[in-house]
């Protein structure tokens, strides 16, 4: 189980309880944050796929048609970002067939 849907079972729980126990409990909890360490798996995407998205865009949102609103410090260029329109992660494929460029307001 992931840390994030831990939390969101936990608060669940927590939600459903009286206002009085977690009262009590708040009182003697723990005030500093604990840390943990998370292992996550991410995907190596392809930089020809992402680089070729992009140009095609030419700097406009492939969903809303916008102009991308600002420019990227590092070169300048439009900020767009390249997204997978059927996720890899459900088994869509890292192509420029299944990428846009999309505005911040599209992500
Ligand atoms: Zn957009």
């Amino acid at each position: 189980m992931g840390v994030q849907s831990d939390l969101e079972k936990t608060v669940q729980i927590a939600s459903n309880d009286s206002s009085e126990n977690r009262r009590l409990r708040l009182e003697s909890a723990p005030k500093e944050p604990i840390l943990i360490e998370a292992r996550t798996k991410l995907y190596r995407r392809n930089p020809d796929v992402v680089a070729k998205t992009l140009y095609r865009a030419l700097g406009v949102c492939e969903n809303c048609k916008a102009k991308a609103p600002f420019a990227r410090k590092r070169d300048n260029s439009p900020y767009l970002k390249v997204h997978h329109i059927k996720m890899l992660s459900a088994g869509g494929l890292d192509c420029i067939e299944n990428t846009v460029a999309l505005c911040p307001n599209c992500l």
